[in-house]
């Protein structure tokens, strides 16, 4: 495998009695879009800004390619960080503030020029070029924050909340205008953010981040398709916990008592629970297929009574009462529509035993 473009070992770092960040050990590899992702005070930003180097770790090795950073201050680090609070010069236009890091590298000006209508053109500001800050949007000024960074050509870029301070219409548009720089310009992006849908929609890979350490580290898809603990199963949007007991193995997995009844779970074969064994199961509320699709007796399957429902535009939240246990399910709207589930009425549900992940805590 090539060199990656960052490499954490064991880094650690304290704030007095805080430990902000404890042994995270990450490979980011070059044209990655890797976000860091965890609640707010997990460490996220004191981790971003060890690798920026306006921290220093005290404990392990930060390395950008194949290049220990323990001496390197951070203007001579091949990185860029863009910041929630976009940091711009008041007294300079919009083509000035992004040419300034290229003019004190003394970049001949020609260069300079090219570099800078290019930037200006990835980001869509073209026509904002002789404009001050204070006469731009919040969302421009991302854009010129975005351009400014990116126009040095660094090796990383590094993005502390990048969006977190625009409106949600804004910043869903910003995030898929974020992707496709990324892809054109095929360079390392590394993303902090506390917005579970922002990493999944923006991250090739994602690192979920808890009370300083890193927890779990998965592509977006597996990393919500297959959480490894309770934390990951919520942090990653809604999930049903249910709790088991191993009542038998077999060689396509678990059988499973819960306060539902019985339930079959396709388990990763490394698990090593025996019969008798307690364990949560994370169940997510949409792979939960509803009573008009259920035909004949195909296991898994459980009658419910309709508790509560709530209307969300594309989706239906339905909660169910099934045996002790409260279960939350989710339907396209047009399908809780049609079947007309209304409160008290009893239906059937069922859950694929794929669908039906062991956590591992
Ligand atoms: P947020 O999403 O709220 O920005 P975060 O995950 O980025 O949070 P950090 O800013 O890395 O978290 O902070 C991690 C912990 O370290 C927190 O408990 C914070 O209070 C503490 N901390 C961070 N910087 C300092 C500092 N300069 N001095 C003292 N404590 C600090």
């Amino acid at each position: 495998m090539s060199t990656p473009a960052v490499e954490l070992r064991a880094v650690s770092k304290r704030f007095g009695e805080v430990r902000a960040v404890s042994e995270v050990s990450l490979s980011v590899q070059k044209g990655e879009f890797f976000s860091l992702l965890g609640p707010s005070g997990c460490g996220k930003s004191t981790l971003l800004r060890m690798i920026a180097g306006l921290e220093w770790p005290d404990s392990g090795v930060v390395c950008l390619g194949s290049t220990e950073m323990h001496a390197t201050p951070a203007h001579l680090r091949p990185v860029n960080t863009v910041f929630q609070s976009y940091a711009l010069f008041p007294h300079m236009n919009v083509e000035t503030n992004i040419a300034f890091g290229l003019r004190m590298k003394r970049v001949p000006r020609g260069v300079r020029e090219d570099r800078v209508a290019r930037a200006m053109e990835t980001v869509r500001i073209v026509e904002l070029a002789g404009r001050r800050p204070s006469e731009l949007s919040g969302g421009q000024r991302q854009r010129v924050a975005l351009a400014r960074a990116i126009v040095n050509e660094p090796e990383v870029l590094l993005l502390d909340e990048p969006l977190g301070a625009l409106d949600l219409q804004l910043r869903k548009q910003l995030q898929v205008e974020l992707k496709s720089v990324q892809r054109k310009l095929g360079m390392t992006f590394i993303h902090v953010t506390h917005d579970q849908e922002e990493a999944l929609v923006l991250s090739d890979r994602i690192g979920l981040m808890q009370a300083g350490r890193l927890v779990q580290v998965d592509s977006a898809e597996r990393i919500y398709e297959r959480p490894r603990s309770r934390f990951a199963a919520r942090f990653l949007g809604a999930c049903n916990l249910v709790d088991a007991v191993v009542r038998a193995r077999g060689p396509g997995g678990l059988q499973v008592e819960t306060s539902f009844g019985l339930m079959n779970a396709a388990a990763a074969p490394s698990l090593a629970l025996g019969e008798g064994a307690r364990c949560t199961l994370a169940i997510r509320p949409e792979r939960v297929e509803w009573g008009l699709g259920i035909e004949g007796e195909r296991g898994n399957q459980f009658s419910a009574v309709v508790e509560e429902r709530s209307y969300t535009g594309p989706r239906t939240h339905i909660w169910v009462r099934s045996g002790a246990g409260r279960f939350q399910i989710a339907l396209p709207s047009h399908a809780a529509n049609r079947a007309a589930l209304g409160i008290g009425e009893e239906v059937l549900w069922r859950v694929p035993p794929e669908s039906v992940v062991i956590l591992e805590d």
